[in-house]
């Protein structure tokens, strides 16, 4: 948060108004006073020279009612020696004019030189003529002080007989106040600093709390919910600052708790298998799971504030809206050329409780594994069917034809009759075989090993096939001289051996020839089967040993064979932790390989 400037500071605003305050009421007091104070200074100044005038002037009309025989000379020095007892320090000079307008007398001794002449002063003239006494205060042109001019009449008998001119120094009264003033102003200055450092005080208890106060916030904005607040007093701030500190408190409480239950949700989506996608309210990213990201192959930081839609690649096909109303779930095909992966997404709207929409939440399952098994399940009903109608059509028709009267026919009968017996016989290998896979299927299928010479185990397997042969085909056996003791189910191995051999012979060619070979290797002993039939294309190699497969399906079927032989055979050789592959040459033969895991024993590095 922006720092408040310091003149926006509550504490300078405090200190402005209050020194503004104070400097307002020692002003109205000030001028007030100073105004009260002059007009009393002035009016009891010139009311004490109007009673030492009234004074004077009582003197003086008696002396000038004396009868002197109009011998002014006499009068005037009277009057002069009445004048020289007036002098006071505060007054200029005294003039004493008579109703002529004659001045006959001055207090100033260096002004004598006027006595005896007419006066020029008007207001003298006015107050001779009218009786009534004037005062005025005049700016000193020369000493540039003020001065107080008063002049007032001598009255006998109601009849003016002259007139008291009198010059004062009232200058003394401005300095006096002027100094009255300074002393005020300097009080004022006083004051307003005395206030100035009060204010601050006064200030800083107040903004002290909230500048903590203040702190205390932005700390928590940043989580730091561990200070609190000083509390000063019982009073507004100090309450202000018990209720900032349960605040912080309850705050505290709430965020530790949203924090709990963010990281349970974020734990729960990080270690939950499915993939989970929110989006806000306009269908953009705000939250993806590690295991959507790795689903979608995408990076967490590019995908963020995507549209929902281009993420499951769903343009063209639904609006952010469908997918707001989807009430059934959406397989995106991922698919490649080399690798099948679907995923079903599932979706639900997120609410507020005024029903407000907030978002979408997807979430993705990978059903690949379910899709393929689903698949796989299909194709083998579908397997087993044809399998099944194919023998049990055959078996109709001549069933058919031996109840419409072939039984009768001595030549045909027997003939359909074995038809039917082998087509029978096949069934049952068949569901047989079907069995037997079905037993592996299940989770409790279990090998019964034994460890056993192989080599002689071989050697009696081959004798079986040599004995019961019906074709001319030669058996080259390379096989140890020596035993190899090999851990396997002989049961199962007996199975898995009988089906590539009968087919060995069945593919062989007249006279042909097939080699057996047993080798021991690293860890392993090698097992193979080699004829010189007609081999098996390239393309064809691999799939063999799925369920079902047959190169040429219309002569495995003559063959009497079931399309299982070498599914089930791969499946024991795998439970037994072998391999088992094919190779061939088209037109010369094919050599199917097996391998089974082996430990030479002590005894046998011993000897
Ligand atoms: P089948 O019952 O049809 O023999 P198998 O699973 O044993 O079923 O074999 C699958 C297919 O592999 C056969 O149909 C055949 O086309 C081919 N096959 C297996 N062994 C040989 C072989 N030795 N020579 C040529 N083709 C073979």
């Amino acid at each position: 948060m922006k720092k408040v400037g310091f003149f926006r500071s509550i504490r300078v605003k405090f200190v402005v108004i209050y020194v503004l305050l104070i400097l307002f009421a020692t002003q109205v007091i000030g001028v007030y006073f100073a105004r009260e104070l002059e007009t009393k200074l002035v009016t009891n100044f010139k009311n004490s020279l109007k009673e030492r005038v009234n004074l004077l002037e009582y003197n003086l009309r008696e002396e000038m009612l004396k009868d002197r025989n109009e011998n002014s000379a006499i009068l005037e020095k009277d009057i002069r020696k009445i004048l020289g007892d007036f002098a006071a320090s505060d007054v200029s000079e005294v003039r004493v004019i008579d109703n002529h307008n004659r001045i006959i007398g001055t207090s100033d001794p260096n002004n004598q030189g006027i006595v005896g002449q007419r006066t020029t002063e008007l207001a003298v003239k006015r107050t001779l003529a009218v009786g009534s006494e004037e005062d005025k205060i005049y700016l000193d042109q020369q000493t540039h002080n003020r001065i107080w001019v008063y002049t007032s009449p001598i009255v006998s008998n109601k009849e003016v007989i002259g007139a008291v001119y009198l010059v004062a120094k009232i200058e003394n009264v401005f300095k006096q106040m002027n100094e009255i003033k300074q002393i005020f102003i300097s009080g004022t200055i006083i004051a307003l600093l005395i206030t100035a450092f009060l204010g601050i005080l006064i200030a800083n208890t107040i903004t002290k709390p909230i500048t903590e106060m203040r702190r205390q916030a932005l700390a928590m904005g940043k989580g730091n919910f561990s200070r609190k607040v000083k509390v000063y007093g019982n009073d507004e701030i100090g309450q202000l600052a018990i209720t900032f500190n349960n605040m912080t408190k309850r705050l505290q409480e709430a965020q530790a708790s949203t924090e709990s239950e963010r990281r349970k949700l974020s734990s729960v989506l990080s270690y939950m298998t499915d993939g989970v996608i929110a989006t806000d309210r306009r269908g953009r990213v705000i939250l993806i799971n590690k295991p959507a990201t790795e689903m979608l192959n995408v990076s967490r930081e590019t995908i963020m504030s995507e549209s929902i839609v281009t993420l499951l690649h769903l343009e063209g096909q639904y609006e952010f809206e469908d997918l707001l109303n989807m009430k059934d779930s959406i397989n995106l095909d991922f698919s490649t050329k080399d690798r099948p992966y679907i995923l079903r997404a599932n979706f639900s709207i997120l609410q507020k409780e005024t029903g407000f929409l907030n978002g979408l939440i997807v979430v993705l399952h990978d059903i690949t594994e379910q899709e393929e098994i689903e698949m796989e399940r299909k194709e083998f009903v579908a397997n087993v069917s044809h399998e099944l109608r194919t023998p049990l059509t055959t078996m109709r028709s001549y069933l058919e034809a031996l109840a419409d009267g072939a039984w009768k026919d001595p030549e045909i009968a027997p003939r359909f009759l074995e038809v039917a017996q082998n087509e029978t016989e096949r069934m049952i290998r068949l569901v047989n075989d079907l069995l037997q896979l079905s037993k592996m299927d299940n989770t409790d299928f279990k090998l019964e090993k034994e460890e056993l010479d192989f080599v002689k185990f071989f050697h009696r397997i081959i004798d079986r096939f040599e004995m019961t042969k019906e074709q001319h085909v030669v058996f080259e056996r390379k096989l140890p001289n020596y035993p190899l003791y090999v851990e396997f189910d002989p049961d199962k191995l007996t199975q898995v051996l009988d089906n590539i051999i009968s087919n060995a012979l069945k593919y062989s060619p007249e006279g042909g020839q097939i080699t057996f070979k047993a080798e021991e290797k690293n860890h392993y002993i090698e097992v193979s089967i080699k004829d010189q039939g007609m081999g098996i294309p390239k393309k064809n190699l691999d799939k063999i040993f799925e369920r079902f497969y047959r190169v040429d399906k219309a002569r495995s079927r003559k063959m009497g064979g079931t399309g299982l032989g070498l599914a089930i055979a791969k499946q024991l050789i795998t439970a037994h932790g072998g391999k088992i592959w094919a190779t061939s040459v088209e037109g010369k033969g094919t050599t199917i390989y097996l391998t089974l895991p082996y430990e030479p024993s002590e005894e046998e590095d011993w000897s």
